[in-house]
Formats: C-alpha cells, sequence, structure tokens
C-alpha cells in the first residue's frame, strides 16, 4: 500500500520536527521518518540536538559548574562547605532524564499536532517517492507533494585517530564517561572541544586540548577569543595547544598514545581518554536513490537556494545537512521558513542574524559580523566596547570577566555586529539579535532604558561607547 502525504520529513533533529510541526499547523497532512533507535529498542524523536548533542552537553555543563562553584566559589560569600563529592553516575542520570523528558515530550508534539510518524530509515527516490525501511526490515512507500530533507549530520573522523567507543570517542561517548578520566586528551578547540573539555577540566580531569590552527577560535572577533583563551588557560587551567595538528595514534593497554606536530617538531602525550571533535559532516548516506535528483554540493552538503530549495521543484533540505551554521536554532527557522513556504507564502530567513554560542564559563557569544570581518570588507564602522569588571551586578555576582562589544556602521549608525563574552551571554546576545533583526542603530539602543543591577548594562554601556559617550568609564576620545 501507498501513504499519501502533502509533507514528509525525513529526520526529526530540531530542523525536522519543527518543519513538521509547522506544516501541520498550516493544515498540510504530514509524516515525519525517523531511523534512531536507543538501547531500549525504542525510537527517539529529537535528533543530535536532543539525544547527544544541546542538551545532555548543557545538562553536565550546569552540573559540572555547580561542582566548580561549590569546590572554588563559596569561600568569598563566607559559605563553608566541608568537602563536597561528585557522584558521576548520578549526574548522568539527571542529564538521561531531561533527554528522556525533552524526547517524549517532542513525540508528544508531533501526535498532538496530528502528524504521522513512520520508525525506519526513509529514502528519497524519483517523483517524490519516499520508501522507508523498517527496522524489522519491512519497507512502506509514501508518495508526497512535498519532501523535506533533515537527515543531520555526523561526526568528522579523522585516520591518525579511528574512535573506538572506548578510550577514543567522540562527542557522544564524552558525555558517558561513567567516572573521571585522569588525563583528558581533547582533538579540536572548537565548539564542542571547548565545552566537553570545560565539563571534565571541572570535575578535576587534567585537560590538554590540542588545535591544529594557530589562532584560537577564528571565527570570533579576536578581541572576545584573546580575552577568552587567557580565561581559558590561565584562570581556569585547560591546557589548550595551538598550532598542534594531531598525526597519529596508538592505543597502549588502556590508555592512548597520540601523536602530534606543533612548531617545534613532532611530539607525544599519553591519556586516559581522548574526545576527537574535529568537526562534523552532512549525513546522506543511503537517505538519496540515485535518480532522486538530489544534488550536493563540493562539500557534501546538500544544494540549496536561499530558501532551501534543492534541485527538484517540491523538495528541500534543512538544518546540519545544509550549507550554513550547524546550529539547532537556524536549522528549526528553516523549518518554518520551508513550511511556510510550502503553505504558500513567501517565507524568507535572515541569515545574518544567527546567534553563535559556546557554553562554557563565561559564555561566548555573538551576532553579524566581527571586526576583522569589518576590516576585511572595507567596511567604515564604529567600535564600543564595555568591561564587566565595571557592573555592578557581575561584582555582586562574583563573575566580572569579560566584555560586551558593538559595532555600528560609521556612517549609518546601524548596528552591525555583538560580541559578548562573560556571565549570562547567551541570554544576554538576543538583545542583538534584535537589534540586528529590527535593524537597530546604537542611538537606538543608546536611548534605551536597561534596569539597574543587570548585567546587560553592559550592552548599554558599549552602546554608548560605540559613540565615545560611556558613563562608567572613561571614553577613548572626549566627544
Ligand atoms: P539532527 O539533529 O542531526 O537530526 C537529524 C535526524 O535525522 C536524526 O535523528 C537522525 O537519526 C535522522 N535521520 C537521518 N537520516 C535518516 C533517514 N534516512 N531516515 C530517517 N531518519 C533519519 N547546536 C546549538 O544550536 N546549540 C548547542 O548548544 C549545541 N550543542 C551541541 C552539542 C553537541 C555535543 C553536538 C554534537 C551538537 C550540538 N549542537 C548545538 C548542534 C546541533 O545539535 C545541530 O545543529 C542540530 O541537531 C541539527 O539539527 P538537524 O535537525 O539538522 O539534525
Ligand atoms: P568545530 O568546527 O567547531 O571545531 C573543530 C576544531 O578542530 C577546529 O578548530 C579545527 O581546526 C580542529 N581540528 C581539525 N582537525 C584537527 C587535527 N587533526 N588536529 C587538531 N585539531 C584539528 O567542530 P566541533 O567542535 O566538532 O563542533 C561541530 C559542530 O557542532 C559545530 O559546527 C558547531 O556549530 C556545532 N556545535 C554547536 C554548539 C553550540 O552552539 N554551543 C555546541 C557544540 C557543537
Amino acid at each position: 500500500m501507498t501513504h499519501q502525504f502533502e509533507v514528509v520529513v525525513i529526520g526529526s533533529g530540531p530542523a525536522g520536527y519543527v518543519a513538521a510541526i509547522k506544516a501541520a499547523q498550516l493544515g498540510k497532512k504530514t509524516a515525519i521518518i525517523e531511523k534512531w533507535v536507543k538501547e531500549d529498542g525504542k525510537t527517539t524523536w529529537g535528533g543530535t540536538c536532543l539525544n547527544v548533542g544541546c542538551i545532555p552537553s548543557k545538562a553536565l555543563l550546569q552540573s559540572s559548574e555547580m561542582y566548580a562553584e561549590t569546590l572554588h566559589g563559596f569561600e568569598d560569600h563566607g559559605i563553608q562547605v566541608k568537602s563536597p563529592k561528585m557522584d558521576v553516575k548520578k549526574m548522568l542520570a539527571r542529564k538521561d532524564g531531561i533527554v528522556n523528558q525533552l524526547t517524549t515530550g517532542v513525540a508528544g508534539l508531533l501526535k498532538g499536532n496530528g502528524v504521522t510518524s513512520f520508525e525506519g530509515k526513509g529514502q528519497l527516490k524519483a517523483n517524490k517517492v519516499v520508501e522507508v525501511t523498517k527496522h524489522d526490515g519491512s519497507v512502506e512507500t509514501i508518495q508526497a507533494d512535498n519532501v523535506i530533507l533533515a537527515m543531520g549530520s555526523i561526526p568528522v573522523e579523522i585516520p591518525p585517530t579511528p574512535t573506538d567507543g572506548d578510550v577514543i570517542v567522540d562527542s557522544t561517548g564524552a558525555l558517558e564517561f561513567s567516572e573521571v578520566p585522569k588525563k583528558l586528551g581533547v582533538i579540536g578547540a572548537g565548539v564542542i572541544g571547548l565545552e566537553l573539555g570545560s565539563v571534565w577540566k571541572r570535575l578535576g580531569s587534567e585537560v590538554v586540548v590540542l588545535e591544529a590552527m594557530d589562532k584560537f577560535l577564528a571565527a570570533a572577533d579576536g578581541a572576545i577569543s584573546k580575552d577568552a583563551f587567557k580565561s581559558f588557560t590561565k584562570d581556569q587551567g585547560l591546557d589548550i595547544r595551538l598550532g598542534a595538528r594531531v598525526v597519529g595514534s596508538e592505543r597502549k593497554g588502556k590508555q592512548v598514545v597520540v601523536k602530534f606536530q606543533d612548531s617545534e617538531g613532532e611530539k607525544e602525550e599519553t591519556f586516559d581518554k581522548l574526545v576527537v571533535a574535529v568537526g562534523r559532516r552532512p549525513y546522506t548516506e543511503g537517505c538519496l536513490s540515485e535518480d532522486s535528483g538530489v544534488k550536493l554540493d563540493e562539500r557534501g552538503f546538500i544544494f540549496v537556494d536561499d530558501q532551501c530549495r534543492t534541485t527538484v521543484p517540491g523538495v528541500y533540505a534543512i538544518g546540519d545537512v545544509v550549507r550554513g551554521p550547524m546550529l539547532a536554532h537556524k536549522g528549526s527557522e528553516e523549518g518554518i521558513m520551508v513550511a511556510e513556504i510550502i503553505a504558500g507564502h513567501n517565507a524568507q530567513m535572515n541569515y545574518d542574524a544567527i546567534p553563535n554560542v559556546i557554553y562554557t564559563h563565561p559564555e561566548i557569544a555573538w551576532v553579524g559580523k566581527t571586526e576583522e570581518e569589518l576590516k576585511a570588507d572595507g567596511v567604515d564602522y564604529k567600535a564600543g566596547a564595555f568591561p564587566f569588571a565595571a557592573i555592578g551586578r557581575a561584582m555582586a555576582a562574583g563573575d566580572t570577566t569579560g566584555q560586551v562589544k558593538i559595532l555600528a556602521d560609521a556612517k549609518t549608525d546601524r548596528v552591525l555586529g555583538m560580541h559578548i563574552f562573560g556571565l549570562g551571554a547567551s541570554e544576554m546576545i538576543a538583545q542583538g539579535v534584535i537589534a540586528l533583526e529590527f535593524a537597530s542603530s546604537a542611538e537606538d539602543l543608546q536611548l534605551t532604558c536597561f534596569a539597574h543591577p543587570t548585567l546587560s548594562e553592559a550592552v548599554h554601556e558599549a552602546a554608548l561607547a560605540v559613540d565615545n559617550m560611556a558613563i562608567h568609564k572613561m571614553n577613548r576620545k572626549k566627544r
């Protein structure tokens, strides 16, 4: 029997499940296909983000941050705690509980919105026919008016360090260590390396991060990455080795010896666990039959236009499987846009206003252009920055590291970028996103009333500093 649907979504990550819910809300007869099966044999919904990505990593970041705070942050406040201990198994169980709550929540939302679920692997064939191979091997066929491909991404493997699921692991394995590794190696000082490296460092591991590039966090604004590097290495003790390219590894019993090359030549380091976090790649294997007509670009992403149309009319692709940042909220926004386009609206997405957050402590967050990008593009800009060291609320919180930096067009005053390194940056960056989305000027932020005492006052002061008008610091130039 062939099922008929107006919209069929392959993949239930934050791109796919949001697209399916939105399409159903817009009155389309919608189905979603998910192949992920948990250890208990049940299908799990929500993709990488909910199962092994955003959510479990943030649960562990929170637990480890509270432990580190209890160990080192209480004394100043006059709070005395006798020898706190970390129960790693309980921490993991808490994380699993949160994952379970959210993934079952997604299943409920799909059902509640009238989306039909298929459990198995979907494959797009010619003429918008989708075949679902169920876990028992049986096959069902769906004829779709529209197909949304949302198969997501998987970790990149590098030949020198193939993962073994035991000592050498990817990000998923690094969320599951049943005890704190004595010495932990991380390959890649990207987002995953910094977040998961921070988790185990706070819990007591000696952490060495090997990064091939000479520049730390090259995508972030230079002033922010400089501040962050100092804080992570000097204040927090993460041993981040820049310009260190991993070229080989060898298992020796329960340990791994990693060979890497830096400016001084070839070196070795032995670890109890090794996390490979060198990026993720789009996942399309077995999902597109040869006659599907869908084309990939030169990097293996599904080729799409600005509105996520593939090379086949009526077939769209969204999320990590297409160009752009591999971020959950970017995929979800694309899902909404595509569902609206299918429903006949002329929806568009503003790719210039997607926030980036790295959930270290303090957090790094930005939106829009960096100072280096503006210089490279020859844009005439003004910059204003304000340190948390001069913010009363940050002092009260005992956390004054970092700054807010705002970049604005020198002629039009339009806000072009906001960059934050500091406590609560992930929440504060929404102000920058709204500024960019609403095409605000720096003056708009200057004329806005911010509550006192709050960390967000640093946003206000940075906007004032753009025109050398900051109140609570000396300005570079007199006006
Ligand atoms: P995915 O979430 O990868 O979902 C794709 C789904 O499709 C999967 O469930 C897969 O099983 C299914 N699938 C694939 N092929 C088929 C098929 N043929 N048939 C049926 N089903 C199929 N992003 C953030 O924005 N914030 C964060 O804090 C953050 N933290 C992260 C932490 C870690 C450790 C990792 C690994 C990633 C993190 N990310 C974060 C990135 C985020 O998880 C991804 O950008 C996001 O999950 C992409 O969503 P997606 O829907 O495109 O794909
Ligand atoms: P990444 O691209 O952020 O970082 C990978 C790093 O590995 C790079 O700095 C690269 O230079 C380095 N590298 C590559 N090969 C190397 C080698 N042989 N030796 C040493 N270093 C090497 O990738 P990631 O950290 O794996 O994250 C993957 C994706 O997941 C990212 O694109 C990110 O968008 C997403 N993610 C987002 C969040 C978040 O939003 N907070 C959190 C986790 C992951």
